[in-house]
């Protein structure tokens, strides 16, 4: 049999929960009373929320830190990794090698606020602060790579991170083995393809349901256009679900297309009311990316009715403020 040109299998998949073991929660499955109620359904929640740096991300980084270790040994590890992200993905890089003891550079722009800053140097990384953009951040992490040894983390395009994010799948599984479906937040494709990947080598016969911003939404721009295009960035109250998918993807689209069934957009007044539900009836607080599952079947009526399904519920980095204009934003029902 031919290995898929995207590399994540089973295999990758079983191995990377190998590697997690012990770096990284395993996160509990919990039954939704209200959702259950409210769409005649069995319906779990996926507390990613609960990981220590605040996101499933942790799991990607780690997998991909460890086997690294693994394979290129500590010596090759030592000028350390880095990356360039405000968010989730930042976070899980800065944890993930201050407990596996590599050193870790987060390259933000000088726009970044200080609060963001001062909460990834203290999950254990340097942060270098350059340049007034996003770009200029980048650019640095690519000198730091090419004139300093240094390893690029990426947030998604990598067997090894898509690898990390699908041992949730497999979590999946073992909890409920009877999944009729679960619904996941879709942006570069890491956490999707991931958990798809396992479904469809356990339990094909499981929905894999993606969902992504109605505008920004690059993955679903390039999975209609056949290859990855560039869309204009919006900002959403699920900002974790926006940015591109790298113009040269090479892991993630190929995976999202062999693994998704059914692919949605939500808007910002669903993702809202979704954040507002979901922390007036489960005293959840959770970022936008993290309830669009429930967006989507509130807002596309989603017939899940008598069926076993799973929220990914994928991260808690939302402020205050942004509860704030979600819920002025959920207000009209
Ligand atoms: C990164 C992220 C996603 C999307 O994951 P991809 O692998 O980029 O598709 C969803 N939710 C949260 C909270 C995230 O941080």
């Amino acid at each position: 049999m031919t290995q898929p040109t995207h590399g994540v299998t089973l295999a990758s998949l079983y191995q990377a929960r190998a590697r997690i073991a012990g770096q990284v929660t395993r996160t509990p499955l919990i039954r939704s009373q209200a959702l259950s109620r409210r769409f005649d359904a069995e319906v779990f929640l996926k507390l990613e929320n609960c990981q220590p740096s605040g996101a499933f991300k942790l799991r990607g980084a780690t997998n991909m830190i460890r086997a690294l270790l693994e394979r290129d040994g500590a010596e090759a590890l030592s000028r350390g990794v880095t990356t360039a992200s405000t968010g989730n993905h930042g976070r899980a890089v800065a944890l993930a090698a201050s407990k596996l003891g590599v050193p870790a550079i987060i390259c933000l722009s000088n726009l970044v606020p200080d609060n963001k800053v001062r909460a990834i140097e203290a999950l254990g990384a340097e942060v270098r602060r350059v340049g007034r953009s996003q770009d200029e951040a980048f650019g640095e992490v690519a000198r730091l790579v090419d004139e300093e040894g240094m390893t690029l983390i990426p947030p998604f395009d990598d067997p090894l991170i898509a690898s990390g994010q699908g041992t949730i799948g497999l979590e999946l599984l073992e909890d409920q083995p009877d999944l009729d479906r679960v619904i996941v937040g879709l942006s570069g494709g890491g956490l999707l393809g991931g958990i798809g990947a396992a479904i469809k080598g356990i339990r094909p016969a499981t929905r894999v349901t993606g969902v992504s911003l109605s505008q920004g939404a690059a993955m679903w721009e390039s999975l209609k256009a056949g290859h990855p295009v560039d869309v204009e960035e919006v900002e959403s109250l699920g900002d974790s679900l926006g940015g591109g998918i790298g113009l040269d993807n090479r892991c993630t689209l190929a995976l999202v297309r062999d693994v998704m069934d059914d692919h949605y957009q939500v808007s910002e007044v669903a993702i809202a009311r979704a954040m507002v539900d979901l922390l007036a009836d489960e005293k959840m607080l959770v970022e936008g990316a993290a309830a669009v599952g429930l967006a989507a079947i509130d807002e596309h009526g989603l017939d899940v009715r008598g069926q076993t399904v799973a929220l990914i519920v994928s991260g808690n980095g939302v402020a205050l403020e942004t509860v704030d204009r979600a819920r002025a934003l959920a207000k009209p029902r």
